[in-house]
Protein backbone atom coordinates (compact mmCIF):
# COMPACT_ATOMS: atom_id res chain seq x y z
CA UNK A 1 0.00 0.00 0.00
CA UNK A 2 1.02 3.16 -0.82
CA UNK A 3 1.58 5.70 2.02
CA UNK A 4 -0.70 8.82 2.06
CA UNK A 5 0.46 9.68 5.89
CA UNK A 6 1.00 13.60 4.71
CA UNK A 7 -1.96 13.55 2.31
CA UNK A 8 -4.47 12.72 4.36
CA UNK A 9 -3.21 15.35 7.39
CA UNK A 10 -3.04 18.20 4.92
CA UNK A 11 -6.27 17.26 3.88
CA UNK A 12 -8.07 17.56 7.37
CA UNK A 13 -5.78 20.93 7.80
CA UNK A 14 -7.09 22.19 4.32
CA UNK A 15 -11.29 20.77 5.32
CA UNK A 16 -10.36 23.35 8.27
CA UNK A 17 -9.99 26.10 6.26
CA UNK A 18 -11.51 25.38 3.20
CA UNK A 19 -15.06 23.70 2.25
CA UNK A 20 -14.41 19.80 1.62
CA UNK A 21 -10.53 20.57 1.81
CA UNK A 22 -10.71 21.70 -2.18
CA UNK A 23 -11.09 25.05 -4.44
CA UNK A 24 -13.23 22.45 -7.01
CA UNK A 25 -15.78 19.51 -5.65
CA UNK A 26 -14.04 16.89 -7.72
CA UNK A 27 -11.08 16.65 -6.45
CA UNK A 28 -12.10 15.65 -3.22
CA UNK A 29 -12.04 12.02 -4.51
CA UNK A 30 -16.08 11.73 -3.02
CA UNK A 31 -17.41 9.47 -6.05
CA UNK A 32 -14.60 7.10 -5.78
CA UNK A 33 -13.93 6.91 -1.88
CA UNK A 34 -10.48 7.50 -0.18
CA UNK A 35 -8.86 11.10 0.26
CA UNK A 36 -7.30 13.09 -2.84
CA UNK A 37 -3.33 12.86 -2.96
CA UNK A 38 -1.51 16.62 -2.15
CA UNK A 39 0.87 17.36 -5.07
CA UNK A 40 3.96 18.69 -4.36
CA UNK A 41 5.11 18.72 -7.89
CA UNK A 42 4.97 17.55 -11.51
CA UNK A 43 7.57 16.80 -14.51
CA UNK A 44 6.57 15.79 -17.38
CA UNK A 45 4.04 13.66 -17.47
CA UNK A 46 4.77 12.48 -13.88
CA UNK A 47 3.39 14.20 -10.38
CA UNK A 48 4.28 13.51 -7.12
CA UNK A 49 2.68 14.10 -3.64
CA UNK A 50 3.87 14.74 -0.71
CA UNK A 51 4.22 11.81 0.79
CA UNK A 52 6.66 11.05 -1.83
CA UNK A 53 4.32 8.95 -4.21
CA UNK A 54 4.79 9.23 -8.12
CA UNK A 55 2.29 9.21 -10.36
CA UNK A 56 1.68 8.87 -13.96
CA UNK A 57 -0.79 11.75 -14.59
CA UNK A 58 -4.07 11.17 -16.97
CA UNK A 59 -5.30 14.24 -15.97
CA UNK A 60 -2.89 17.04 -16.69
CA UNK A 61 -4.41 19.83 -14.69
CA UNK A 62 -7.54 18.55 -16.60
CA UNK A 63 -6.87 19.45 -19.83
CA UNK A 64 -4.57 22.59 -20.16
CA UNK A 65 -1.23 20.54 -20.01
CA UNK A 66 -0.40 19.24 -23.51
CA UNK A 67 3.03 19.06 -23.00
CA UNK A 68 3.16 17.55 -19.69
CA UNK A 69 4.47 19.77 -16.42
CA UNK A 70 7.20 22.63 -16.53
CA UNK A 71 7.37 21.98 -20.09
CA UNK A 72 10.24 24.38 -21.01
CA UNK A 73 9.16 26.79 -23.37
CA UNK A 74 6.10 27.74 -21.80
CA UNK A 75 8.53 27.88 -18.61
CA UNK A 76 10.60 29.92 -19.81
CA UNK A 77 7.72 32.47 -21.71
CA UNK A 78 6.12 32.72 -17.73
CA UNK A 79 9.39 33.76 -16.40
CA UNK A 80 10.33 36.38 -18.78
CA UNK A 81 6.79 37.98 -18.84
CA UNK A 82 7.02 38.08 -15.01
CA UNK A 83 10.14 39.94 -14.71
CA UNK A 84 8.50 42.61 -16.58
CA UNK A 85 5.23 42.96 -14.32
CA UNK A 86 2.36 40.62 -13.65
CA UNK A 87 -0.53 42.85 -14.98
CA UNK A 88 -1.39 46.57 -15.48
CA UNK A 89 -5.16 46.33 -16.01
CA UNK A 90 -4.04 47.93 -19.55
CA UNK A 91 -3.58 47.12 -23.18
CA UNK A 92 -0.44 44.69 -24.37
CA UNK A 93 0.69 43.54 -26.89
CA UNK A 94 0.80 40.03 -26.30
CA UNK A 95 -2.94 39.89 -26.03
CA UNK A 96 -3.05 40.68 -29.89
CA UNK A 97 -0.43 38.24 -30.36
CA UNK A 98 -2.27 35.59 -28.71
CA UNK A 99 -5.86 36.75 -30.76
CA UNK A 100 -4.24 36.28 -33.78
CA UNK A 101 -2.56 33.50 -33.60
CA UNK A 102 -6.09 31.87 -32.89
CA UNK A 103 -7.86 33.55 -35.48
CA UNK A 104 -4.96 31.89 -37.59
CA UNK A 105 -6.31 29.16 -36.51
CA UNK A 106 -9.82 29.16 -36.15
CA UNK A 107 -10.89 31.31 -39.68
CA UNK A 108 -13.94 31.23 -38.77
CA UNK A 109 -13.34 33.60 -35.37
CA UNK A 110 -12.89 36.89 -36.74
CA UNK A 111 -12.38 38.37 -33.45
CA UNK A 112 -12.42 37.27 -29.75
CA UNK A 113 -11.98 38.36 -26.25
CA UNK A 114 -9.58 37.06 -23.48
CA UNK A 115 -11.14 36.42 -19.64
CA UNK A 116 -9.67 34.33 -17.38
CA UNK A 117 -11.93 30.79 -16.97
CA UNK A 118 -13.74 28.47 -18.73
CA UNK A 119 -16.68 29.38 -16.52
CA UNK A 120 -16.51 33.26 -17.60
CA UNK A 121 -15.76 32.60 -20.87
CA UNK A 122 -19.09 31.05 -21.33
CA UNK A 123 -20.97 33.28 -19.39
CA UNK A 124 -20.04 36.15 -21.65
CA UNK A 125 -20.76 34.45 -24.76
CA UNK A 126 -24.40 33.25 -23.56
CA UNK A 127 -24.97 37.37 -22.67
CA UNK A 128 -23.13 38.68 -26.01
CA UNK A 129 -25.39 35.98 -28.05
CA UNK A 130 -28.83 37.22 -26.16
CA UNK A 131 -27.90 41.02 -26.88
CA UNK A 132 -27.07 40.39 -30.16
CA UNK A 133 -30.65 38.17 -30.94
CA UNK A 134 -32.42 40.31 -28.49
CA UNK A 135 -33.82 37.02 -27.31
CA UNK A 136 -33.50 35.16 -23.80
CA UNK A 137 -33.83 31.42 -24.21
CA UNK A 138 -30.78 29.39 -24.38
CA UNK A 139 -30.83 25.39 -25.51
CA UNK A 140 -28.48 23.18 -23.69
CA UNK A 141 -27.73 19.61 -23.70
CA UNK A 142 -28.01 17.20 -20.55
CA UNK A 143 -24.45 16.47 -19.66
CA UNK A 144 -22.68 19.15 -20.81
CA UNK A 145 -20.60 21.18 -18.57
CA UNK A 146 -19.81 24.64 -19.36
CA UNK A 147 -18.99 26.43 -16.04
CA UNK A 148 -20.71 26.96 -12.76
CA UNK A 149 -22.48 30.03 -13.94
CA UNK A 150 -26.32 30.06 -12.48
CA UNK A 151 -27.91 29.48 -16.27
CA UNK A 152 -25.91 26.79 -17.67
CA UNK A 153 -25.81 24.57 -13.99
CA UNK A 154 -28.59 22.29 -15.05
CA UNK A 155 -27.84 18.75 -15.72
CA UNK A 156 -24.40 19.92 -16.09
CA UNK A 157 -22.23 16.67 -15.94
CA UNK A 158 -18.94 16.56 -14.16
CA UNK A 159 -18.86 17.27 -11.10
CA UNK A 160 -22.71 18.17 -10.69
CA UNK A 161 -23.15 15.12 -12.17
CA UNK A 162 -20.83 13.02 -9.49
CA UNK A 163 -22.33 14.27 -6.58
CA UNK A 164 -26.07 14.05 -7.80
CA UNK A 165 -26.79 17.25 -7.79
CA UNK A 166 -28.32 18.19 -11.18
CA UNK A 167 -28.89 21.92 -10.51
CA UNK A 168 -27.72 23.65 -7.35
CA UNK A 169 -29.32 25.66 -4.48
CA UNK A 170 -28.67 29.09 -5.07
CA UNK A 171 -29.36 29.21 -8.57
CA UNK A 172 -33.20 31.23 -9.10
CA UNK A 173 -35.81 29.04 -10.98
CA UNK A 174 -36.08 32.59 -12.66
CA UNK A 175 -32.98 32.42 -14.28
CA UNK A 176 -33.31 28.88 -15.53
CA UNK A 177 -36.81 28.64 -16.33
CA UNK A 178 -34.90 30.62 -19.67
CA UNK A 179 -32.53 27.26 -20.03
CA UNK A 180 -34.22 24.63 -22.37
CA UNK A 181 -33.15 21.26 -22.04
CA UNK A 182 -32.09 18.76 -24.67
CA UNK A 183 -30.83 15.47 -25.29
CA UNK A 184 -27.09 15.04 -26.86
CA UNK A 185 -27.30 13.53 -30.27
CA UNK A 186 -31.12 13.88 -30.56
CA UNK A 187 -31.93 16.39 -32.85
CA UNK A 188 -36.06 15.64 -32.73
CA UNK A 189 -35.45 17.22 -28.75
CA UNK A 190 -33.62 20.22 -30.32
CA UNK A 191 -36.75 20.79 -32.39
CA UNK A 192 -38.73 20.57 -29.69
CA UNK A 193 -36.86 23.20 -28.07
CA UNK A 194 -37.92 25.22 -31.38
CA UNK A 195 -41.33 24.26 -31.34
CA UNK A 196 -41.70 25.60 -28.00
CA UNK A 197 -39.68 28.72 -27.60
CA UNK A 198 -39.71 31.48 -30.20
CA UNK A 199 -37.38 32.92 -27.27
CA UNK A 200 -34.04 31.04 -28.03
CA UNK A 201 -31.05 33.47 -28.24
CA UNK A 202 -28.59 30.24 -28.91
CA UNK A 203 -27.94 27.31 -28.56
CA UNK A 204 -24.73 25.77 -26.53
CA UNK A 205 -22.77 22.44 -26.63
CA UNK A 206 -19.32 21.03 -26.11
CA UNK A 207 -19.06 19.89 -29.85
CA UNK A 208 -17.08 17.00 -28.41
CA UNK A 209 -18.73 16.19 -24.95
CA UNK A 210 -16.19 15.66 -22.52
CA UNK A 211 -17.76 16.01 -19.15
CA UNK A 212 -20.41 13.24 -19.38
CA UNK A 213 -17.15 11.32 -20.24
CA UNK A 214 -15.82 11.47 -23.00
CA UNK A 215 -18.87 11.34 -25.78
CA UNK A 216 -18.72 13.02 -29.42
CA UNK A 217 -21.30 14.32 -31.20
CA UNK A 218 -22.28 12.59 -34.73
CA UNK A 219 -22.28 14.47 -38.11
CA UNK A 220 -25.95 15.22 -38.87
CA UNK A 221 -26.76 15.98 -35.29
CA UNK A 222 -24.32 19.30 -35.73
CA UNK A 223 -25.46 19.75 -39.41
CA UNK A 224 -28.86 19.71 -38.22
CA UNK A 225 -28.21 21.95 -35.36
CA UNK A 226 -26.58 24.51 -37.98
CA UNK A 227 -29.39 24.35 -39.83
CA UNK A 228 -32.42 24.75 -37.20
CA UNK A 229 -29.79 27.75 -35.79
CA UNK A 230 -29.98 29.20 -39.46
CA UNK A 231 -33.46 29.20 -39.67
CA UNK A 232 -34.45 30.87 -36.42
CA UNK A 233 -31.88 33.21 -36.13
CA UNK A 234 -30.10 31.67 -33.19
CA UNK A 235 -26.49 31.81 -32.40
CA UNK A 236 -24.51 28.06 -32.39
CA UNK A 237 -22.26 28.31 -29.88
CA UNK A 238 -19.68 25.53 -29.83
CA UNK A 239 -18.01 25.34 -26.06
CA UNK A 240 -14.43 24.05 -26.97
CA UNK A 241 -12.71 25.03 -23.66
CA UNK A 242 -11.76 21.28 -23.55
CA UNK A 243 -12.01 19.92 -26.58
CA UNK A 244 -10.22 23.19 -28.42
CA UNK A 245 -6.01 22.37 -29.19
CA UNK A 246 -6.77 19.08 -27.93
CA UNK A 247 -8.91 17.06 -30.32
CA UNK A 248 -6.75 18.45 -32.81
CA UNK A 249 -5.19 21.33 -33.51
CA UNK A 250 -8.32 22.88 -34.64
CA UNK A 251 -10.44 20.95 -32.06
CA UNK A 252 -13.78 19.95 -33.60
CA UNK A 253 -13.09 21.54 -36.57
CA UNK A 254 -10.76 18.07 -37.31
CA UNK A 255 -13.84 16.28 -36.79
CA UNK A 256 -16.74 18.20 -38.75
CA UNK A 257 -17.31 20.54 -41.02
CA UNK A 258 -20.11 22.62 -38.99
CA UNK A 259 -18.95 25.57 -38.42
CA UNK A 260 -21.01 27.64 -35.57
CA UNK A 261 -21.25 31.32 -34.75
CA UNK A 262 -19.43 31.24 -31.54
CA UNK A 263 -16.45 29.54 -30.17
CA UNK A 264 -15.66 29.18 -26.33
CA UNK A 265 -11.53 28.38 -25.02
CA UNK A 266 -10.28 27.93 -22.39
CA UNK A 267 -7.75 25.18 -20.99
CA UNK A 268 -5.07 24.58 -23.36
CA UNK A 269 -4.84 28.25 -24.89
CA UNK A 270 -3.65 29.23 -21.26
CA UNK A 271 -0.95 26.48 -21.07
CA UNK A 272 -1.47 26.28 -17.52
CA UNK A 273 -2.40 29.25 -16.93
CA UNK A 274 -6.11 31.07 -16.03
CA UNK A 275 -7.15 31.86 -19.60
CA UNK A 276 -10.34 31.66 -20.82
CA UNK A 277 -11.96 33.67 -24.48
CA UNK A 278 -14.79 34.08 -26.54
CA UNK A 279 -15.30 34.52 -30.23
CA UNK A 280 -16.47 34.24 -33.37
CA UNK A 281 -18.73 36.22 -36.25
CA UNK A 282 -17.11 39.98 -36.71
CA UNK A 283 -20.94 41.32 -36.87
CA UNK A 284 -21.59 39.69 -33.02
CA UNK A 285 -18.32 40.89 -31.41
CA UNK A 286 -18.96 44.16 -32.54
CA UNK A 287 -21.49 44.33 -30.18
CA UNK A 288 -19.46 43.81 -27.31
CA UNK A 289 -18.60 46.87 -24.78
CA UNK A 290 -16.95 49.32 -25.46
CA UNK A 291 -17.58 49.18 -29.42
CA UNK A 292 -21.24 48.19 -28.68
CA UNK A 293 -23.48 47.59 -26.18
CA UNK A 294 -23.07 44.45 -24.55
CA UNK A 295 -21.48 44.84 -21.05
CA UNK A 296 -17.67 42.19 -19.74
CA UNK A 297 -15.12 43.04 -18.14
CA UNK A 298 -12.26 41.72 -16.52
CA UNK A 299 -9.54 43.38 -14.09
CA UNK A 300 -7.21 40.48 -15.04
CA UNK A 301 -8.60 39.63 -18.29
CA UNK A 302 -5.57 39.11 -20.85
CA UNK A 303 -3.15 39.40 -18.16
CA UNK A 304 1.07 39.03 -20.03
CA UNK A 305 1.90 36.22 -17.93
CA UNK A 306 -1.23 34.22 -18.64
CA UNK A 307 -1.23 35.23 -22.48
CA UNK A 308 2.57 34.70 -22.67
CA UNK A 309 2.01 31.02 -21.16
CA UNK A 310 -0.54 30.57 -23.78
CA UNK A 311 1.54 32.31 -26.69
CA UNK A 312 4.09 30.18 -25.64
CA UNK A 313 1.86 26.81 -25.66
CA UNK A 314 0.00 27.97 -28.93
CA UNK A 315 3.40 28.29 -30.57
CA UNK A 316 4.70 24.73 -29.92
CA UNK A 317 1.86 23.20 -30.64
CA UNK A 318 1.82 24.85 -34.11
CA UNK A 319 5.41 23.89 -34.70
CA UNK A 320 5.36 20.01 -33.65
CA UNK A 321 2.88 19.36 -37.23
CA UNK A 322 3.00 15.58 -36.01
CA UNK A 323 1.96 16.68 -31.91
CA UNK A 324 -1.57 15.39 -32.45
CA UNK A 325 -1.06 12.43 -34.18
CA UNK A 326 1.97 11.28 -31.85
CA UNK A 327 -1.11 11.82 -29.27
CA UNK A 328 -3.49 9.87 -30.61
CA UNK A 329 -1.68 6.95 -31.33
CA UNK A 330 -0.82 6.96 -27.65
CA UNK A 331 -4.38 7.61 -26.61
CA UNK A 332 -5.93 4.39 -28.92
CA UNK A 333 -2.93 2.83 -27.69
CA UNK A 334 -4.13 2.95 -24.05
CA UNK A 335 -7.64 2.68 -25.01
CA UNK A 336 -7.66 -0.04 -26.93
CA UNK A 337 -4.97 -1.73 -24.07
CA UNK A 338 -7.47 -1.24 -22.05
CA UNK A 339 -10.14 -3.18 -23.75
CA UNK A 340 -8.56 -5.87 -24.31
CA UNK A 341 -7.68 -6.22 -20.98
CA UNK A 342 -10.98 -5.98 -19.73
CA UNK A 343 -11.93 -8.34 -22.57
CA UNK A 344 -9.79 -11.08 -20.72
CA UNK A 345 -11.84 -10.84 -17.86
CA UNK A 346 -15.01 -10.39 -19.16
CA UNK A 347 -15.70 -6.58 -18.17
CA UNK A 348 -17.84 -4.47 -20.56
CA UNK A 349 -15.97 -1.60 -21.69
CA UNK A 350 -16.62 0.99 -24.56
CA UNK A 351 -13.66 3.58 -25.49
CA UNK A 352 -13.60 6.72 -27.31
CA UNK A 353 -10.68 8.77 -28.81
CA UNK A 354 -10.39 12.30 -29.90
CA UNK A 355 -7.02 13.18 -30.46
CA UNK A 356 -5.22 13.76 -27.23
CA UNK A 357 -8.55 13.02 -25.31
CA UNK A 358 -9.56 9.72 -24.25
CA UNK A 359 -12.88 8.24 -22.45
CA UNK A 360 -13.70 4.84 -21.08
CA UNK A 361 -17.24 3.96 -19.97
CA UNK A 362 -17.72 0.72 -18.03
CA UNK A 363 -20.65 -0.11 -20.02
CA UNK A 364 -22.14 -2.53 -22.20
CA UNK A 365 -23.66 -0.51 -24.66
CA UNK A 366 -21.91 2.51 -26.61
CA UNK A 367 -22.73 5.67 -25.02
CA UNK A 368 -24.66 8.43 -27.26
CA UNK A 369 -26.04 10.75 -24.39
CA UNK A 370 -26.19 11.42 -20.67
CA UNK A 371 -28.44 8.70 -19.76
CA UNK A 372 -26.59 6.34 -21.36
CA UNK A 373 -23.81 7.35 -19.82
CA UNK A 374 -25.52 7.13 -16.35
CA UNK A 375 -26.52 3.30 -16.75
CA UNK A 376 -22.11 3.15 -16.58
CA UNK A 377 -21.12 0.92 -13.57
CA UNK A 378 -19.86 3.99 -11.03
CA UNK A 379 -18.54 1.42 -8.34
CA UNK A 380 -16.71 -0.91 -10.91
CA UNK A 381 -15.15 2.53 -11.52
CA UNK A 382 -14.28 3.48 -8.38
CA UNK A 383 -12.72 0.11 -7.86
CA UNK A 384 -10.50 0.60 -11.01
CA UNK A 385 -9.68 3.97 -9.84
CA UNK A 386 -8.59 3.24 -6.94
CA UNK A 387 -6.34 0.42 -8.19
CA UNK A 388 -4.92 2.19 -10.74
CA UNK A 389 -3.87 5.25 -8.12
CA UNK A 390 -2.25 2.46 -5.54
CA UNK A 391 -0.25 1.32 -8.41
CA UNK A 392 1.31 4.79 -9.56
CA UNK A 393 -1.82 5.79 -11.93
CA UNK A 394 -3.36 8.91 -11.60
CA UNK A 395 -6.75 8.80 -13.34
CA UNK A 396 -9.36 11.24 -13.12
CA UNK A 397 -11.40 10.38 -10.26
CA UNK A 398 -15.16 10.09 -11.62
CA UNK A 399 -16.63 7.81 -14.32
CA UNK A 400 -17.55 10.80 -15.90
CA UNK A 401 -14.83 12.87 -16.69
CA UNK A 402 -12.52 12.69 -19.74
CA UNK A 403 -8.85 11.11 -19.82
CA UNK A 404 -5.47 13.15 -21.34
CA UNK A 405 -2.19 12.18 -22.86
CA UNK A 406 0.60 14.00 -22.73
CA UNK A 407 3.63 15.12 -25.23
CA UNK A 408 5.48 13.99 -22.34
CA UNK A 409 4.64 10.62 -22.66
CA UNK A 410 5.54 7.33 -24.76
CA UNK A 411 4.68 4.23 -25.11
CA UNK A 412 6.62 2.38 -22.88
CA UNK A 413 4.95 4.02 -20.30
CA UNK A 414 1.37 3.68 -21.47
CA UNK A 415 2.33 -0.20 -21.79
CA UNK A 416 3.47 0.12 -18.44
CA UNK A 417 -0.20 1.52 -17.45
CA UNK A 418 -2.31 -1.01 -19.37
CA UNK A 419 -0.51 -4.10 -17.84
CA UNK A 420 -1.12 -1.96 -14.41
CA UNK A 421 -4.68 -2.10 -15.73
CA UNK A 422 -4.64 -5.38 -16.62
CA UNK A 423 -4.13 -6.75 -12.89
CA UNK A 424 -6.63 -4.18 -11.63
CA UNK A 425 -9.40 -5.74 -13.97
CA UNK A 426 -8.25 -8.96 -12.81
CA UNK A 427 -9.13 -7.95 -8.84
CA UNK A 428 -12.48 -6.97 -9.91
CA UNK A 429 -13.84 -9.71 -11.54
CA UNK A 430 -13.01 -11.87 -9.10
C1 LIG B 1 -13.66 23.05 -18.01
C2 LIG B 1 -14.79 23.47 -18.85
C3 LIG B 1 -15.47 24.67 -18.64
C4 LIG B 1 -15.21 25.56 -17.45
O1 LIG B 1 -13.92 26.07 -17.45
P1 LIG B 1 -13.30 26.60 -16.07
O2 LIG B 1 -11.98 27.17 -16.48
O3 LIG B 1 -13.20 25.43 -15.16
O4 LIG B 1 -14.21 27.64 -15.54
C5 LIG B 1 -16.43 25.05 -19.54
N1 LIG B 1 -16.74 24.28 -20.59
C6 LIG B 1 -16.13 23.10 -20.81
C7 LIG B 1 -16.49 22.31 -22.02
C8 LIG B 1 -15.15 22.65 -19.95
O5 LIG B 1 -14.57 21.47 -20.16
Amino acid sequence: MLNHANSLKAYDEAKKVIPGGVDSPVRAFLSVGGTPPFIAEGKGAYITDIDGNKYLDFVQSWGPLIFGHCDKTIERAVIKAVKKGLSFGAPTCVETRLAAKIRQIFPYVERLRFVSSGTEAVMSAIRLARGHTQKDDIVKFKGCYHGHSDSLLVQAGSGATTFGSPSSPGVPEDIVKHTLLAVYNDLASVEKCFEESENIACVLLEPIAGNMGLVPANEEFLQGLRDLCTKHKAVLIFDEVMSGFRASLRGAQGFTKVKPDMVTFGKVIGGGMPVGAFGGRGEIMSKLSPEGPVYQAGTLSGNPVAMSAGLASLKSIQKDYKLYDKLTLLAKMLTEGLKTAADEHKIPLQVCVRGSMFGFFFNDKKVKNFDDALKSDTKRFAAFHRGMLERGFYFACSQFETGFVCAAMNEKMIKKTIKAAREVFKELSK
